[in-house]
C-alpha cells in the first residue's frame, strides 16, 4: 500500500533530486557560457557535446520530477497511469517520477 509517509519520504527525495539537478544545470550552463576556465563545477565530461547532451537529461528529468511533485498534491502519486493501479513501491523507489507500474511501462 502506498501511505502518506512512503508518500512523504518520496516527496522530499524528488525535491533534492530538483535541487541537485538544478544547481548541475546551472553550473553547466555556465560553463557552457563562460568556457573551460571556469572549474568550479563537480562535473566532468569530455566535450561540449556531452555537457550539451547532460543538460538536455537532467531537464528532461527535471521536467518529471516536478511533474511527480505536482501528482502528489493532486493525490494522484504512485497511480499507473494506464490501468489505474498502485505502482510497486520498489519501482517508485529507483524511478520516483514513474508513471506507470513494471507491466505497463513498456506499453508507454
Ligand atoms: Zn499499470
Amino acid at each position: 500500500m502506498i501511505d502518506e509517509k512512503f508518500i512523504k519520504q518520496q516527496k522530499e527525495k524528488i525535491e533534492k533530486d530538483i535541487t541537485r539537478l538544478e544547481a548541475d544545470v546551472k553550473s553547466n550552463k555556465k560553463y557552457l557560457e563562460i568556457g573551460s576556465s571556469n572549474e568550479d563545477n563537480a562535473l566532468e565530461f569530455e566535450s561540449f557535446e556531452e555537457r550539451q547532451a547532460f543538460i538536455k537529461s537532467a531537464e528532461k528529468d527535471l521536467k518529471e520530477l516536478r511533474e511527480a511533485i505536482k501528482r502528489i498534491e493532486i493525490g494522484k502519486y504512485g497511480i499507473c497511469e494506464v490501468g489505474g493501479e498502485e505502482i510497486e513501491k520498489g519501482r517508485l523507489k529507483a524511478y520516483p517520477a514513474a508513471t506507470t507500474c513494471v507491466e505497463h511501462s513498456e506499453a508507454h
